[in-house]
């Protein structure tokens, strides 16, 4: 056979796809993606043997990828027996899963009842008879119980720090445990909260007070989201939260938090462990960060993996409208970035997104020493990194008022003379008289300022 007609790895099989430059057969490909993911468990998020790890599944077809692909990197592939499916069997890891799918079905997308009702039976099914993996799942109307005392976004001092040290030691010897009580009134759950239907009213309410351009709406979803699984690592001693996060959304984030005023936050939370927040006490992890969605879909459709195929808000916002924009990518900020990156990718070089991936891995990273120095670093909103007060894409000035000099006043001319006196802002009460304006980053600042009757 000649070069090229032949799979590039077992240099035996005719090739079955074309992955990057190199053609590699069905086998080989999907050994390959089974291989990246569980060293980049390894390797880059260190989960050990005996830990205990969160999967946020959203149903997705990267989630439901990543919930897949944990259940082989820890059973092998014994159990898909079934017609059609491709194989994968290598090495097991020992390490504990549970499952957290936060439901916005009826909320955001408006699903009809029975729809719901299918989609979350389809994750509870997986979940119990084909994965054999517990599972939570809380509606995000639960958004409005979090009580924000269970959210101490404070950094730690010096002694929580050193209790944090010690406790993550103990957790690298024992590994993290679990009240196994307290953890019985979530296990299998679908979670019932009161008020439900006020409650999701009010949640529509919030969303549709942001304008629907622009990613506003997806952004204060996805924020709380990340504060509801938060707070669920919190109470029930989850240290790894693990998240679908494709290197397509890697490089989409990249440039999209950039325009957003958020690009502060860029290199924590696009790398594979962010653990900025909370003094450590959770990791946000995307063992994903370096598959294309290409091989994920390849992977999916292999592996016969099921999915909910969700339309995105901005597309549905704009079916809703009697003018619909004429705008492109539905006027989303981030469907744009993402068609931009998905174009270069197809029809330009394939290495498009895989060098953007790796160019985020030259990004520095913060150093958060808390203290009480800046004992608030975060915004408690998205958990990004909140600017400082002196930010001048922010206030403009730093130069709040100029004192003129009496004696030297000159009727003619205005602040002229060297004896005025100039008078610098002092302190972030002084520039934002209102509270919600002082701990807000400058992003979520920008999103509160575009919502319509704001209450
Ligand atoms: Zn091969
Ligand atoms: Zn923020």
């Amino acid at each position: 056979m000649k070069a090229g007609k032949i799979c590039f790895k077992c240099k035996q099989r005719a090739p079955n796809y074309c992955n990057k430059q190199d053609k590699v057969c069905k086998p080989c490909f999907m050994d390959s993606v089974v291989h990246r993911f569980k060293s980049s468990l390894r390797t880059n998020l260190k989960i050990w043997k005996d830990d205990l790890n969160l999967i946020c599944v959203s149903g997705g077809s990267a989630s439901m990828a990543l919930l897949d692909l944990m259940h082989n990197a820890l059973f092998g592939d014994e159990e898909s027996a079934a017609e059609g499916v491709v194989k994968v069997s290598q090495r097991k890891l020992f390490f504990r899963v549970h499952v957290l799918h936060v439901d916005e079905g009826r909320a955001v997308y408006g699903w009809s009842e029975e729809f719901h009702r299918q989609q979350l039976e389809m994750i509870k099914r997986l979940c119990e008879e084909k994965y054999k993996f517990t599972y939570t799942i809380v509606p995000i109307e639960a958004a409005f119980d979090i009580v924000p005392a269970s959210l101490d976004v404070r950094m730690p001092s010096p002694e929580e720090k050193e209790r944090l040290l010690q406790e993550r030691k103990m957790d690298e010897a024992n590994h993290a445990t679990q009240d196994d009580q307290l953890f019985e009134t979530v296990k299998n759950k679908h979670m019932e909260i009161e008020d439900l239907e006020a409650k999701r009213e009010r949640f529509k309410a919030l969303i549709s007070s942001l304008p629907i351009e622009s990613s506003f709406q997806e952004d204060l979803i996805f924020y709380l989201k990340k504060l509801m699984i938060s707070d669920f690592c919190l109470r029930y001693n989850f240290k790894k939260a693990l998240f679908g996060t494709t290197s397509h959304k890697v490089a989409t984030q990249l440039l999209g938090q950039i325009c957003k005023g958020r690009g502060a936050s860029v290199a924590h939370e696009i790398s594979y462990v962010d653990d900025k927040n909370f003094g450590g006490r959770i990791s946000y992890m995307s063992p994903m960060r370096d598959f294309l969605l290409k091989e994920i879909a390849l992977y999916n459709r292999n592996r016969k993996v099921e999915a909910i195929l969700q339309e995105p808000l901005a597309k549905i916002n704009q079916q809703k409208l009697a003018r619909p924009t004429n705008a492109p990518s539905f006027a989303s900020t981030d469907l744009l970035i993402q068609a931009f990156f998905s174009k270069l990718q197809d029809k330009y070089n394939v290495n498009t997104v895989p060098t953007v991936v790796r160019l985020t891995g030259k990004l520095k990273k913060e150093d958060f020493e808390g203290g009480d120095a800046r004992p608030y670093p975060f915004c408690p909103l998205c958990l990004g990194v909140r600017d400082r007060i002196n930010n001048l894409l922010e206030v403009g000035s730093i130069i709040k008022s100029i004192q003129v000099s009496k004696e030297e006043r000159d009727p003619d001319q205005f602040i002229t003379k060297t004896k005025d006196v100039p008078a610098a802002v002092q302190s972030a009460d002084e520039w934002f008289p209102d509270q919600l304006e002082q701990v807000l980053c400058f992003g979520c600042k920008r999103l509160a300022i575009s919502a319509q009757n704001r209450s």
